[in-house]
Parts: C-alpha cells; sequence; structure tokens
C-alpha cells in the first residue's frame, strides 16, 4: 500500500449535515438529543421508549463503465445537480451486495448491462455522510439510452470529459484518477476522503480537497 497525498495528521471532526430525527420511529414519541450511558456522542433518543436511533453514513455505489476506451456519463434528471454529469451511481439497496448495486444502478440510469470487472475507489465525504464504492466495469455492448433518472447518456473519450459539467466532486475525483491511471499503464485500487470546502455546491469542479489518498498501485 503506497500512500501520497495525506499528512496523516488527524483533522478536526466537522460539522455533519445530516436531516434531524424529530419523532421517534418506532413509537412517534418526542425525540431529544442525549448522549447515552456508555457513548460519547450526542444521539436521537425518544423520550418515550427510549429507543436511541443511530444516525450512520449512507454507503454510495457505482461505477466507471468503459467500452471502447470511452467511459459512460448520464446527465442528470433529478436534483441535486439537474442537466450535470454524473458516473451511474447510487444508494446501495438493502440485500444487495456493492458490487449488485452498482451495476443496477447503471442498468436503471442508462438501461444497459455492465460486467464489474475490479474495485476502483473508496471515497469518503465526511461532510455530508457518505462513503463512496466505485469500481471499473465493461459495457456489454455500446447500447445504452437514458432511464428516467437521466436526460442523456453517452460514452465520452477521456480527452473529451465535460469538466464543468461533473454533477459531483466524487465524479471529478473519480474519473481524474482513472485518466491517471491510463497514462500510467495501469489501473490502481483507491482510497481517499474528499473534504468539502464549507458552502460550495455538489458540482463546485474547485470545491474540494482529496486528502488521506492511497492507492494499491496495480501492476504496469
Ligand atoms: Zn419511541
Amino acid at each position: 500500500m503506497a500512500a501520497s497525498g495525506g499528512n496523516g495528521e488527524s483533522t478536526t471532526k466537522p460539522k455533519v449535515y445530516s436531516t434531524p430525527i424529530n419523532f421517534c420511529p418506532s413509537c412517534g414519541g418526542q425525540v431529544s438529543k442525549q448522549v447515552p450511558e456508555g457513548e460519547v456522542e450526542e444521539r436521537a433518543v425518544c423520550t418515550q421508549c427510549h429507543k436511541v436511533h443511530y444516525v450512520n453514513p449512507k454507503m454510495v455505489v457505482g461505477c466507471v463503465a468503459s467500452y471502447d476506451n470511452k467511459v459512460l456519463l448520464c446527465k442528470r434528471a433529478i436534483k441535486p445537480s439537474l442537466g450535470l454529469w454524473t458516473l451511474p451511481a447510487g444508494f446501495m439497496e438493502l440485500g444487495e451486495s456493492a458490487a449488485e448495486g452498482a451495476a443496477r444502478e447503471t442498468q436503471e440510469e442508462a438501461l444497459t448491462i455492465v460486467h464489474i470487472v475490479a474495485p476502483y475507489a473508496h471515497l469518503d465525504i465526511p461532510l455530508i455522510g457518505q462513503s463512496y464504492i466505485i469500481f471499473r466495469g465493461e459495457l456489454e455492448k455500446a447500447d445504452f439510452k437514458p432511464g428516467p433518472e437521466s436526460l442523456d447518456v453517452r460514452l465520452f473519450a477521456l480527452d473529451e470529459i465535460p469538466w464543468d459539467l461533473l454533477a459531483f466532486t466524487s465524479v471529478t475525483v473519480v474519473l481524474k484518477k482513472y485518466i491517471e491511471d491510463i497514462e500510467r499503464g495501469a489501473f490502481g485500487v483507491h482510497h481517499g476522503v474528499i473534504e468539502k470546502k464549507p458552502g460550495s455546491s455538489p458540482s463546485d469542479p474547485d470545491g474540494y480537497v482529496l486528502r488521506d489518498h492511497m492507492v494499491v498501485p496495480g501492476p504496469r
């Protein structure tokens, strides 16, 4: 495991944006913020049934689906980042594996079949409580069209990526690493932490810093 870009220092825990729980999902009672006995963090605790409701990061799964040295991008038909281009990706569902989820999202957003071939990137975004697992995949054929969540679906050559029109910083980070790997002649497996700059939009191409980047470089 080689590391680059990380400074190894712990950073101040950022303020995390999450939807507050106001009412108990179990009994409908009022919820208050308390530190449960034996814990450190404030949690949503029901004042009626005393159940503790934990809020944890969500897993987003997706892939870089390639065909003929091009990559598949989907133009979003939904908010956020409506009208901007993304890799096929979405929240992992209960009962599926991350790779299955990545293939499912590709099927839903681009109505096409992708064969997942390798893990590619694991990216955490602590500020918004999301963790991305991105795979490399190969399209079975260049036969795709927009699903309900997409306005358009296209294969982009790597020198035609619409950098100013990408939907999310995670997409920017993955595609940059992908192109670097193509240029050095080997695909790595990457990990990193995306620190969003406070107040930046999800699609701001400069609205982030990638820290603690680690890579298993892969064979040359
Ligand atoms: Zn309750």
